[in-house]
């Protein structure tokens, strides 16, 4: 099973779109292996978003990401790091379709509530900056006979 790395950003725990956010991932047929609430370090940040150094807005995005609690999860499932980028939507959430997270529930991309990897490198990159291997659960959920052909 695939797994992706997943963060509710601080501006969707200020918010309280905790539960929101996890019962979308929940109700969509993929598990939690592992899920944590703290602020990210400055170290973690610059390492996650380490693609974007160069760019003008990494400064404010590193403020954003560690301004407060944050909550890191694995999600697994067939296809997850596909499914959650659809059920996240577009970067700027002007461009995020209604039925996404962001399309549903944020206005700026700076602001965009949620991140999920783009990738297999990406995943198991940032997975492994975020969760030791022993964070990981590796359990079966009663839903799966009736989610996998
Ligand atoms: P995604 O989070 O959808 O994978 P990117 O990897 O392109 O998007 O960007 C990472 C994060 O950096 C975005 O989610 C957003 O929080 C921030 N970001 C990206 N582009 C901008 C921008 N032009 N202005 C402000 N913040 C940005």
């Amino acid at each position: 099973m695939e797994q992706t790395y997943i963060m509710i950003k601080p501006d969707a725990v200020q918010r309280g779109l905790m539960g929101e956010i996890i019962s979308r991932v929940e109700k969509r047929g993929l598990k939690i292996a592992a899920m944590r609430l703290g602020v990210m370090s400055e170290e973690s940040a610059k390492e996650h978003y380490k693609e974007h150094a160069e760019r003008p807005f990494f400064a404010s995005l590193i403020e954003y990401v560690t301004s407060g609690p944050s909550v890191s999860m694995v999600v697994e499932g067939k296809n997850s790091i596909a499914i959650m980028r659809a059920v996240n939507g577009a970067t700027n959430p002007v461009d995020a379709l209604p039925g996404t997270i962001r399309g549903d529930l944020a206005i700026e991309t700076g602001r965009n509530v949620v991140h999920a990897s783009d990738s297999t490198e990406s995943a198991q990159r940032e997975i492994a900056i975020h969760f030791k291997d022993s964070d990981i659960v590796n359990y079966s959920k009663i839903d799966e006979v009736c989610l996998y052909e």
